[in-house]
């Protein structure tokens, strides 16, 4: 008998988070960055868009925008901002038809995977529009969309871009599902579900244990074949890094489909592959388009990087495994903000884990250009513009989950507060932080009356010494399955304070026996001096800009030494900085002289342990994601 499965534990959404502390701050160098003004400056998503009726084609990208803008702008309570996105969000749904379909209406005329595709994004927006407003008319639209498509599928077979991407329809469906639980939805999920790509099958037996270029020369692909050619041949979709990070909760979906446990048991043995064939020091994956393997020089995609943190608030709430948030903290505090400038106004295509000069060169990508490690406007493709707006302002929503009125669960560790509605009355939550930065979390609640419930705590992975106190007095913090469970009669003023000491940790194993230095959920990088270079080309008010390292770079690190951390006195306005870091690990190299540049990267990292007769340097060490040239798989001794 197949059952729907709820999720287990549900993101508070967000009309009940609201930002603090650097958090806050963060979020408003992205608005006045570039995310709120963007349809200003990008012909993609001007006032012409067809997604405002008019005739300016911005196929996926205004949805894009919009899956990051409508949360962003009700998170910091930005009137302009929300009026802009509001303009947007009724737009579309004053554009549903009579038989259920939406959006700009020329896609009436054809139809197929490019112009399908971009509604499940559209859908994801309006999940975020409907948390901050509880407007009832979005569930209503949603609804009679998913007749429309309930319908659409017995004939429309889904293949290529939205076959790929079907856990997303999926996970629109589901949202819905579990808030008016009409029937035909389940129905309609099976149907999602068949059609979808097999990322079971591609989990259950990773298929790619190499990079990409190993099975599939694209040159000579490319010269052979036309591109439907080659899509079947290099089973083009399953191995595109944006595809395969939002196709990691498409089997949590199967799952929700009947509750077989084997879709959970291949999510936790592909990722476990993933990891371990393709997988960078900052949890991510490799992809210069399609997936490349665990050299550090290999190129990561911002899209994967930021769909990967939305799949994994999917994959969380229905498995409840505290492991998935110290993924996600270990890909949101580096690789999200490491690929991004201080000042929100660039942003990179690929990043790198060894990164030693951006540069407009060719570099040893699969199949992206020579603009891809830029950081600028529109660096190799425009997707990463359009997309890379989600990556914060939904972090927010892993901060707490709640399980009913039972529970509240603790995720990511980050400063916000935040409205638990319950039955009984709302409970309000401060959260007062500077992790990742800082080891100590204050949880305050506020509440009229005294309220009987569980804290499950996450304790981080790579914590071994936590201490909590509940008002005041230390309780045990023996972790079960990475939580401690705090059952008692809360009461307004209640506070729970958690400490989670942040040891320097060096984990070998990676790339050719590699070295990554860890310190709590931050992976740390060489401190190289960089040598920033507009170019004259991109967009006139945010150029395209080189960088080109005036430091040393190829060192090994001296494990002989121990290694010991700095703190700032303080955090400054954006933390993640190069000038002012919040934390300064001094360890020793050795320079390593035959570990030189190759095309235009760092050359293959030598294998650890290396000999060397150099003399050690004191070398700094900075969060990952301070730095934008940058070693963090080091060779070592
Ligand atoms: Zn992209």
């Amino acid at each position: 008998m197949k059952a729907y499965q709820n999720y287990l534990v549900e993101s508070l959404g967000i009309g009940c988070l609201k930002p603090r502390g650097w958090l806050a701050r963060e979020l408003k160098l992205q608005m006045e960055g570039i995310t709120g003004e963007l349809d200003e400056n990008w012909g993609s998503i001007n006032r012409f868009s067809d997604w405002l009726g008019g005739t300016n084609i911005g196929w996926e990208r205004p949805p894009y925008w919009l899956d990051g803008l409508v949360p962003l702008a009700w998170l910091l309570g930005d009137e302009k901002r929300i009026e802009k996105a509001r303009s947007w969000m009724e737009w579309t749904l004053n554009s549903q038809r009579e038989n259920g379909d939406f959006g700009p209406h020329y896609w009436t005329q054809e139809f197929d995977d490019t112009l399908f595709w971009p509604k499940f994004v559209m859908l994801k927006a309006l999940v975020s529009y409907y948390e901050a407003e509880n407007n009832p008319k979005v569930l209503e639209f949603m609804s009679r969309y998913y007749r429309f498509c309930d319908t659409l599928l017995d004939t429309y077979h889904m293949s290529g871009w939205d076959e790929a991407r079907a856990g997303d329809f999926a996970w629109s469906v589901c949202w819905l599902y579990e808030k008016t639980h009409e029937e035909f939805l389940t129905g309609l999920l099976d149907k999602i579900n068949s059609q979808s790509l097999n990322w079971t099958e591609c989990l259950e037996n990773c298929p790619f244990t190499h990079p990409t270029a190993y099975y599939y020369n694209w040159k000579e692909l490319t010269d052979k074949s036309s591109r439907s050619g080659w899509y079947t041949i290099m089973k083009y979709h399953a191995t595109h890094i944006v595809n395969v990070t939002m196709g990691l909760k498409q089997p949590v979906m199967a799952y929700k489909a009947g509750g077989e446990k084997k879709y959970l048991d291949a999510l936790y043995a592909g990722m476990k592959s993933y990891m371990k064939y393709h997988g960078q020091v900052t949890g991510v994956y490799s992809g210069d388009e399609h997936l490349s393997g665990p050299n550090p020089t290999q190129g990561t995609e911002l899209c994967s990087v930021v769909e990967f943190l939305f799949s994994l608030n999917a994959i969380f709430q229905q498995t409840g495994d505290a492991r998935f948030m110290d993924l996600l903290e270990r890909i949101a505090y580096n690789a999200l903000p490491g690929t991004i400038t201080e000042d929100f106004t660039g942003h990179q295509y690929d990043q790198q884990a060894n990164q030693v000069k951006v540069s407009m060169e060719s570099r040893n990508w699969y199949n992206n250009g020579d603009r891809a490690n830029l950081f600028g406007f529109e660096p190799n493709f425009g997707c990463c513009l359009a997309n890379m707006h989600q990556g914060w302002p939904k972090l927010i929503r892993n901060a707490f989950f709640m399980n009913g009125q039972e529970e509240l669960v603790f995720g990511a560790y980050m400063p916000v507060s935040a409205l638990w509605q319950r039955e009984d009355g709302d409970i309000r939550i401060t959260e007062e932080t500077e992790y990742p930065f800082r080891d100590t979390v204050t949880i305050a609640f506020e509440m009229d009356e005294p309220r009987e419930f569980t804290c499950r705590i996450r304790i981080p992975g790579w914590c071994s010494s936590a201490r909590i106190e509940y008002n005041g007095e230390v309780i045990g913090s023996e972790a079960e399955d990475g939580y401690v469970s705090l059952h008692r009669v809360f009461e307004n003023g209640s506070r729970i304070v958690l400490h989670f000491p942040m040891e320097i940790t060096l984990k070998t194993g990676w790339y050719h026996n590699g070295m990554s230095v860890e310190r709590g959920p931050l992976v740390y990088a060489l401190n190289i001096k960089e040598r920033w270079e507009k170019l004259g080309q991109g967009h006139p008010k945010f150029p395209d800009c080189e960088i080109y390292p005036e430091s040393r770079w190829n060192y090994a690190l001296d494990t002989s030494v121990p290694m010991e951390a700095v703190l700032s006195e303080c955090l400054s306005e954006q933390p993640f900085s190069k000038e002012n870091p919040p934390v300064r690990i001094l360890a020793a190299g050795r320079p390593v002289e035959s570990w030189q540049m190759e095309n235009n990267s760092a050359g293959d990292l030598p294998e650890s342990p290396v000999a060397l007769d150099a003399a050690p340097e004191t070398v700094e060490l900075v969060p990952y994601a301070c730095t934008k040239l940058r070693i963090s798989l080091f060779p070592w001794l």
